[in-house]
């Protein structure tokens, strides 16, 4: 497992799954597939989409970062043996994947994990908050402090999430209230600083209270996208949103955003579902972006 150094940090992936995901007409209802594809044929390689059989390569993965002998988790993935909302769900419903496996293989044991950090409350990004222990769901990262995004938080509890979204109420249910029960929870606003140089921003748009991580140095700097966006497509047409982006505009002005942010830092951009290497540079091309992958050995 390759990692990167960049500044006082080092960031690693830890991989739950990297599989075929969804279809790109139902993930992206409005992308104009073929016309992308011809443009920007790099867009369509293997490691970024299946052509057979017509399903975006999509990764499921955590960030690891250390700071200063402090070891940051950055979204959980989806999480073993949780009971999902079918036939939508299907892909996240049951699953027995080597997650902590993969965790030990980047040198880390759960125990040893400073802070969880969830972008947002999604399925997908909060699973191994939590882990089975009989009939009840324990902390995985039992001295973590768990950070949620204050706004993001009572979006799903006690605001317009669980209406907006009812098939991630059970997601909330097994792997966000046990963490709060268990007293590991701490709210975070824009602008807080975990560690160093690494920073919690607003990032709105895909769910209401959605954040982002940066860490900035005089060494260099990257960000945690979360699903700001889900696939480098994003990058060449950054206007096209996910199906499950809960507020169209506002996730195409964070989206860009990020993405002018990325071009003038030179800033690593980390999100959690591209395809391998996974993460990379934006740089600008006329009005538009470009992405220049991250060149690394798998994983
Ligand atoms: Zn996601």
């Amino acid at each position: 497992m390759r990692s990167h150094q960049i500044g006082e940090a080092r960031i690693t992936r830890v991989e739950e799954v990297l599989e075929r995901g969804f279809k790109p007409s139902f993930l992206f209802p409005d992308l104009d597939r073929d016309a992308l594809f011809e443009r920007h044929p790099q867009l369509a390689q293997a490691n970024f989409y299946d052509a057979e059989q017509d399903r975006l390569m999509s990764s499921i993965h955590s960030w690891l970062i250390r700071i200063g002998g402090k070891i940051v988790v950055v979204d959980t993935c989806s999480g073993n043996g949780k009971t999902r909302a079918l036939p939508l769900f299907a892909r996240f419903h049951m699953l027995d994947f080597p997650y902590l496996d993969n965790l030990a293989a980047a040198g880390v044991r759960p125990e040893e994990v400073d802070y969880v950090f969830c972008t947002h409350l999604h399925i997908d990004h909060v699973g191994w908050n939590t882990r089975r222990d009989g009939e009840a769901w324990v902390p995985t990262f039992p001295n973590a402090r768990y950070l949620f995004g204050r706004t993001e938080y009572d979006h799903w509890v006690g605001g317009s999430g669980p209406a907006i979204f009812p098939e991630n109420v059970a997601v909330v249910e097994d792997s966000v209230l046990p963490v709060v029960a268990a007293g590991l929870v701490k709210l975070v606003d824009d602008g807080d600083e975990i560690l160093p140089g690494l920073t919690v921003h607003r990032a709105p748009g895909h769910t209401e209270g959605h954040m982002a991580l940066r860490y900035t140095s005089p060494e260099g700097s990257f960000i945690v996208t979360g699903d700001c966006m889900h696939q480098p497509i994003q990058i060449y047409a950054p206007e096209i949103n996910s199906c499950f982006c809960e507020k169209p505009e506002e996730a195409r002005r964070t989206r860009r955003a990020i993405l002018d942010w990325c071009a003038e830092e030179g800033a690593l951009l980390m999100p959690i579902h591209f395809g391998w290497p996974h993460a990379g540079f934006v740089r600008r091309d006329g009005a538009g972006y470009r992405f220049e992958p991250l060149e690394t050995a798998a994983g």
